[in-house]
């Protein structure tokens, strides 16, 4: 058994950056779930999945042709990296994301990256269902209107234009459906410590998992 940190909280929270940072850190894997989820949703969309054929979604979901390399993306051998990174994408993802059938095909794929020496789980549901026996668990969470906020600036720093208003109403919708859906709902696993980011900048984030995660 290798030790996992799961990170959760809803978008826009800071968590893919604090993964990424702990991972630099501890020199553990990195998952990060939501990559995985919108790979899936970019394949629904490239082969015209239709939203509720449930059998074709597993199939695919089973057979999922991503690799990450490095901070890239490869789906089918083309790098989709900054396409999967779009709130359309994330859309499609959040609402496949809540078909059980699809959770539980995804699931060992998302368990063989807890590999030696350890791994930095990022997601919805890392520290409720993927990982339940992780030994630190992270829940992130902000106000609306931060989370926005930073989205349009990681958007911008993509060379993605976006419009805060808009951006706000999709991920208020997104959060809405992961929070509300039946099969591993977006909430704090009992045993997670919950940061609230919205007056911490991401250092200070950082810092604080930096210290929980030595004690
Ligand atoms: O984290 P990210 O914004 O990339 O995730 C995109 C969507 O994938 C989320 O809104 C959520 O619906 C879904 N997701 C999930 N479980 C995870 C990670 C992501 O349901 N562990």
């Amino acid at each position: 058994e290798f030790p996992v940190i799961t990170i959760d909280g809803p978008s826009g929270v800071g968590k893919g950056t604090l993964a990424q940072y702990l991972t630099c850190k501890t020199g553990f894997h990195l998952l990060d779930s939501g990559a995985i989820y919108r790979s899936l949703a970019y394949g629904v969309t490239a082969n015209q999945i239709a939203i509720d054929d449930v059998a074709s979604l597993v199939a695919l979901a089973e057979t999922l042709p991503v690799e990450f390399k490095a901070t890239s993306i490869i789906y089918d051998g083309t790098d989709v990296t900054a396409k999967v990174r779009t709130e359309e994408v994330a859309a499609v993802a959040s609402t496949v994301a809540a078909i059980p059938e699809v959770r539980s095909a995804l699931l060992n794929r998302q368990k063989a990256f807890a590999q030696s020496p350890g791994l930095i789980a990022d997601g919805r549901d890392m520290g409720t269902v993927v990982f339940p026996g992780s030994p630190l668990k992270l829940y992130l969470t902000a106000s609306a209107a931060v989370r926005a906020e930073r989205r349009v600036k990681q958007l911008k720093n993509q060379g993605i234009d976006a419009n805060i208003a808009q951006i706000t109403k999709d991920i208020e919708e997104r959060d809405l459906r992961d929070s509300s859906r039946k099969t591993a709902p977006l909430k704090p696993a009992d045993d997670a410590i919950i940061i609230d980011t919205s007056d911490l900048d991401i250092n200070e984030v950082c810092q604080k998992a930096m210290a929980l995660l030595w004690d």
